[in-house]
């Protein structure tokens, strides 16, 4: 397994950007980026050279496009060709949804709560879902500095209502990246845990963000594993719920499996931060961190992080837990804020 660093929305001057796929791959470069999805406004024309632009700059570009109605946008990423957007109105987004699917691509709700018009046009969510697992992901973090604006605190909480309904839904980050002008906020990076095979990048990123292989950060890579039974599972994986015994027993025996059922519905959780990573391009002051491993049970577990002692083990119980995630809070800018966090791990 690897890790991508990645920016997954973004655009050009084929739609509102004002910048070219090149100067846009050359900034992602700049800033640590490995892989950048371009996410034009209802056009993929944006996409012309894009191997090149690959190869110039040394990165990738996951080809995508947001589509913007008056209902919300929708980033799709993994598309070979144009979905058409026009026919979908706010109650039939799950017949646009199929189409991206069918093409093997993947989409995910952006920016679900900015202000809309005149803000932005339809930026906020209307479209109606039926069924939340034809949505591959939220952004949850959208633009710069994204963990302290109230609309990603919103989406980010919508996220976790989803989770606790049991929908297996990935969260991600977006900058919404329009032009190259500097900024001192931090900037958020989506990592990708991609398996090492010979399929494309591209699709090995796909395939990661739709399984919920992935963790959102200002800085640190936070990750988590969790191990029941001698197997250990990392984000995005389901953990199978243990087989009920039909059998009987005698007495001494039953108190063994009774015993044994006790000690299985605790799982063993390992949270790391790795500091090294884009290292430079991000900077946090000095201080103790605190972990927090989240779920449909509450915060499970809190504790504190320091970046020469950047693990945490614990061992929580696993009854009645839909979900896991990691949280790293801490001071960064000169605010006490959410820093990391990871997607979840699920129980059956
Ligand atoms: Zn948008
Ligand atoms: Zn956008």
């Amino acid at each position: 397994m690897s890790w991508l660093a990645c920016e997954l929305h973004t655009h050009t001057f084929h739609s509102d950007g004002k910048q070219s796929l090149s100067e846009l791959a050359a900034g992602a470069k700049a800033l640590g980026f490995d892989c950048i999805a371009l996410t034009d406004h209802n056009t993929m024309t944006g996409l012309a050279g894009k191997e090149e632009v690959e190869r110039e700059n040394g990165i990738s570009i996951i080809p995508g496009m947001e589509w913007t109605t008056f209902f919300g946008h929708m980033v799709t990423i993994g598309l070979d060709r144009y979905v058409d957007w026009r026919p979908v109105g706010p109650g039939d987004i799950h017949a646009g949804l199929a189409k991206v699917h069918e093409q093997g691509g993947i989409a995910g709700m952006a920016h679900p709560f900015r202000p809309g018009s005149p803000m932005c046009t339809g930026c906020y969510w209307e479209f109606e879902v039926s069924d939340w697992n034809d949505i591959d992901y939220i952004e949850v973090w959208s633009t710069t500095f994204a963990p302290v604006k109230n609309n990603n605190a919103r989406a980010y909480r919508f996220w976790t209502d989803r989770l606790n309904e049991g929908y297996r839904l990935a969260a991600t980050s977006g900058r919404d990246w329009h032009h190259q002008e500097p900024t001192d906020e931090p900037l958020s990076v989506t990592y990708l845990r991609l398996e090492d095979n010979d399929a494309p990048l591209r699709d090995r990123a796909i395939q990661a963000l739709s399984s919920g292989r992935a963790t959102v950060t200002l800085g640190p890579r936070l990750d988590l594993e969790i191990s029941r039974e001698g197997t250990t599972y990392g984000i995005g994986d389901v953990i199978p719920g243990l087989p009920e015994s039909g059998q009987t027993f005698d007495q001494e025996h039953v108190s063994a499996v009774q015993l044994s059922a006790v000690q299985s519905s605790f799982v063993q959780v390992l949270a790391t931060a790795d500091f090294s990573v884009r290292s430079g391009h991000w900077e946090l002051p000095e201080q103790t961190f605190t972990l927090k491993l989240d779920s449909n049970q509450g915060v499970l577990f809190e504790g504190s992080l320091l970046r020469d002692l950047p693990q945490i083990t614990a061992e929580v119980p696993a009854e009645e837990l839909k979900w896991l995630r990691a949280e790293l809070w801490g001071i960064i800018h000169g605010v006490r804020t959410l820093i990391a966090f990871t997607n979840a791990v699920y129980f059956e």
